[in-house]
């Protein structure tokens, strides 16, 4: 198996509500204006809720840092509650079951 580089994911929190979003939301937070600083939100989390779209797992993945990202799974099956990491991000967010 090829040792692959994984990318924390780069979002972004704010300083006034201190929310963290992904993707980062530039310069100014999405909810309440404020000033948004990137973050390095990290590359794990957990499932909590996934589907079954063309063929391909989706998942919305609650990352350790709080913020919740839809990814696609690569993996045969997955359940809610299974721990994940970023496994790409080219085309969007990719997650393995760790
Ligand atoms: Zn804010």
């Amino acid at each position: 198996m090829a040792n692959a580089v994984v990318a924390a994911l780069a979002g972004s929190r704010c300083r006034k509500c201190a929310v963290a979003v992904f993707p980062a939301s530039g310069e100014r937070c999405r909810l309440c204006g404020g000033k948004a600083d990137d973050v390095d939100l990290g590359t794990d989390g957990v499932v909590e809720t996934w589907t079954q779209a063309g063929g391909a797992l989706l998942a919305e993945v609650r990352l350790d840092s709080g913020v919740l990202v839809l990814g696609r799974i690569a993996a045969a099956s997955v359940a809610v509650g299974d721990r994940v990491r970023v496994a790409g991000g080219t085309s969007g967010v990719t997650f393995q079951v760790t």
